[in-house]
């Protein structure tokens, strides 16, 4: 079960530090990508992108730039952004306070980033409070679902395309579980939006 758009109780009570959605005006879209970088699924994304020419933001989970640094390095040869993920994907919530930080610094060394995107949103306001003093962090406007064994390819771009507005910050999966609903509602997401007049943005600190 998930949200497709993040309710604006929610918001509230995360509270005005982190960022839901960036400002509108000039009909800008900002596609991130959380997860990766495995090779099964980040070059075919990074084709996608470079097809539309457009730039987007790679939220990284530290283990996975170790063990395939030649395709992370791709993500910065294209000009995209990158972000923290913590370095194994773990949860805020569950996570003692310091633990938390030691294990965002710990990509630090090999991913030079001032955003932060926490796994599954999770984050205490006391991880926030330390966080918030290094890191732009980020959440979403929009989940397209891709996660979701639930949740078809259809759905997912069903999910995206009507919710999606200006200044959105709409979340995609590079990883293996979502390539399917990745590689099929990608395109014509863009393809969509782009043909109605918007751009697409990367994120910058
Ligand atoms: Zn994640």
């Amino acid at each position: 079960m998930y949200l497709v758009k993040s309710p604006n109780i929610l918001r509230k009570i995360y509270g005005k530090s982190l960022c839901w959605e960036m400002p509108k005006g000039n009909k800008s879209i900002y596609l991130t990508f959380d997860d990766g970088p495995v090779p099964e699924i980040t070059p075919s994304v990074l084709k996608i992108l470079s097809d539309f020419n457009i730039k987007a933001t790679f939220f990284c989970v530290g283990e996975n730039i170790q063990k395939h640094t030649d395709v992370f390095n791709q993500i910065l040869e294209q000009g995209h952004s990158v972000g923290n993920h913590t370095y194994n994907h773990i949860n805020g919530w569950k996570t003692p306070k310091n633990e938390y930080i030691e294990n965002i610094l710990k990509s630090e060394s090999f991913l030079h980033t001032k955003l932060f995107r926490p796994p599954y949103g999770k984050i205490t306001p006391a991880e926030k409070k330390l966080l918030k003093k290094n890191y732009r962090i980020i959440l979403w406007t929009i989940l397209s679902g891709d996660f979701d064994a639930k949740t078809s390819k259809e759905q997912c771009l069903e999910n995206v395309l009507k919710y999606t507005n200006e200044g959105a910050i709409v979340v995609f999966h590079d990883s293996i579980k979502s390539k399917e609903k990745l590689l099929y509602a990608l395109p014509k997401f863009i393809e969509h939006f782009q043909a109605k007049g918007y751009n697409f943005e990367k994120i910058s600190y």
